[in-house]
C-alpha cells in the first residue's frame, strides 16, 4: 500500500524552528513581545484594531472567556447549530445556561437564518455559529437578525481563519470571534487560540479574565508577573508595590507564551500560500468527482464569499457512506466526519429532533485536504473515491 493520506496535516518546518530558537536565545519564553506581535499581526489580518484581540492557549478556553465576558448564566439560553464543536456546548452548560440546538442546511451543514430564528425565545442571550468547512454560511444575515433582536453573536471561526464575506473577515460579524491554532488547524502553533471582542470595554477585560482575573496595579498586560521585562521599565519606575493586584473574575489561566506565538507569526505569514494550495485541491476534487453517480459535492460559494478550504466534504446516497469510508481506509486514505451532532450527546439533555442535520450526518464524509497533499495524492483520492462509490452503489465490494 502507498503511504496513508491524512485528512489534515500541519506544515511546520525550518522557519518555525528558527523562530523558536530565537525565543530560547532571548531568554524570555513567557507571554511577552512575540505574543504582542502575534496579536498585532492577527488583528491586522482581520482588519480590526489591535486592542480588540487576545491570544489564548486554545480556542476552547477563548470560548469560556467569551461567555464569562457576556455574563451568560443560569436562566439564559444560548443557541448553537447541532453541528458544532463540543467546547461551545461545554462553555454554555458549564456556566449553568441551557444550550439550545438548531438545525442546519443539509448541503452546507451551516444553519440558515430561519434555523436560528426558529429556536429563539425571550431567554436567548446569545447565538454561536461556526462556518462549516470554512464556508462563511449565512453569518452576515444571522448577525443582522441578532442585532435586531438584541442578542449577542459569537462566531466560532476556528475553521474560517481566511474566510470572508464581501471582504469582511469571518469572526468579526458578531460581538466576539474565536480562532484555533491547534495541531489540526491551518495555522498551527501546536496549541493556541485567539479571541476578538468588538466592545472596547469588554475587550480590555479579556486579557485579565484569561489570566486568573488578575488586575495588576503595575502597568502592562496581564501575564507579565514574576519576571521583569524591559518593555515595562519606564512605567514601573514611577510605581511602588508593583506586585499588588486585584481579582476581577474567578477564572483559570488561559494565556499563551512567546514560544508558541513565535511559531504563530511564521505560520500566519504562510497562510495565503496554505489557502491557495487548499483551493487547488478543492478545485481538483470539484472537477474529478463532479460526475460520480450517487455523490454530492459541496455547493459552490455564493458571490462575495471566500473560504479557507478547511474541509472538503462529500455526501453519499443510499446509505453507503460508512462502507466507502472503510474501503478508503483500507486503501490508505483516511477520512472522517465532523462534528457528531450535539443534540444527540446525552449530557446536554436535548430532546430536539433536527431532521436535516441528522440526514446530513449520515451522508457526509470529509476527504483529505491540506497544503502538503501532492498532485499524485489528490489523484489517488479521486480515483479511489470514484471506484469505491461505484462499487458500493452496485452493492459490490470495492
Ligand atoms: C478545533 C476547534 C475548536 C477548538 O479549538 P482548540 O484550540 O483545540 O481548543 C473549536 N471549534 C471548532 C469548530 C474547532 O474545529
Amino acid at each position: 500500500m502507498d503511504h496513508m493520506i491524512n485528512v489534515v496535516q500541519p506544515s511546520l518546518g525550518e522557519r518555525e524552528l528558527a523562530a523558536v530558537r530565537e525565543v530560547f536565545e532571548s531568554n524570555w519564553v513567557g507571554r511577552g513581545p512575540r505574543t504582542g506581535a502575534f496579536e498585532e499581526a492577527f488583528a491586522r489580518h482581520l482588519g480590526v484594531g489591535r486592542e480588540h484581540v487576545t491570544a489564548t492557549n486554545s480556542c476552547s478556553s477563548a470560548t469560556f472567556i467569551a461567555f464569562e465576558l457576556l455574563g451568560v448564566g443560569p436562566g439564559d439560553e444560548v443557541v448553537l447549530p447541532t453541528v458544532s464543536f463540543v467546547a461551545a456546548g461545554n462553555a454554555i452548560a458549564g456556566r449553568g445556561a441551557r444550550p439550545v440546538f438548531c438545525d442546519v442546511d443539509e448541503a452546507t451543514l451551516n444553519p440558515t437564518v430561519a434555523d436560528v430564528e426558529a429556536v429563539l425565545t425571550e431567554r436567548t442571550k446569545a447565538v454561536v455559529v461556526l462556518h462549516y468547512g470554512g464556508h462563511p454560511g449565512a453569518v452576515a444575515e444571522i448577525a443582522e437578525l441578532c442585532r435586531d433582536r438584541g442578542i449577542h453573536l459569537v462566531e466560532d471561526a476556528a475553521l474560517a481563519i481566511a474566510s470572508t464575506v464581501h471582504g469582511r473577515a469571518c469572526g468579526t460579524f458578531g460581538d466576539m470571534g474565536l480562532w484555533s491554532f491547534d495541531h489540526a488547524k491551518i495555522v498551527v502553533t501546536v496549541d493556541g487560540g485567539m479571541l476578538y471582542v468588538r466592545d472596547p470595554e469588554l475587550a480590555a477585560r479579556a486579557p485579565k479574565i484569561a489570566y486568573l482575573g488578575l488586575e495588576q496595579r503595575a502597568p502592562g498586560r496581564s501575564g507579565s508577573t514574576g519576571h521583569f521585562h524591559s518593555g515595562y521599565d519606564q512605567a514601573l519606575r514611577s510605581r511602588t508595590r508593583w506586585w499588588d493586584y486585584d481579582v476581577v473574575s474567578f477564572t483559570g489561566r488561559s494565556t499563551t507564551n512567546d514560544v508558541l506565538s513565535a511559531i504563530g507569526l511564521v505560520q500566519l505569514s504562510r497562510l495565503e500560500e496554505f489557502v491557495a494550495r487548499r483551493r487547488e485541491v478543492a478545485r481538483a476534487y470539484d472537477e474529478g468527482l463532479a460526475d460520480v453517480a450517487g455523490l454530492r459535492l459541496p455547493p459552490p460559494l455564493p458571490a462575495g464569499h471566500t473560504s479557507s478550504y478547511f474541509m472538503y466534504w462529500v455526501q453519499f446516497e443510499n446509505g453507503i457512506r460508512d462502507q466507502v469510508a472503510r474501503d478508503l481506509f483500507e486503501r490508505g486514505i483516511y477520512t472522517t466526519f465532523r462534528y457528531p451532532l450535539m443534540h444527540q450527546v446525552g449530557a446536554y439533555g436535548s430532546d430536539a429532533v433536527l431532521p436535516r442535520a441528522e440526514a446530513a450526518a449520515d451522508r457526509t464524509l470529509l476527504l483529505p485536504i491540506h497544503q502538503s497533499l501532492s498532485d499524485a495524492d489528490v489523484d489517488r483520492v479521486i480515483t479511489e473515491v470514484r471506484a469505491c462509490t461505484a462499487a458500493r452503489l452496485a452493492s459490490a465490494t470495492c
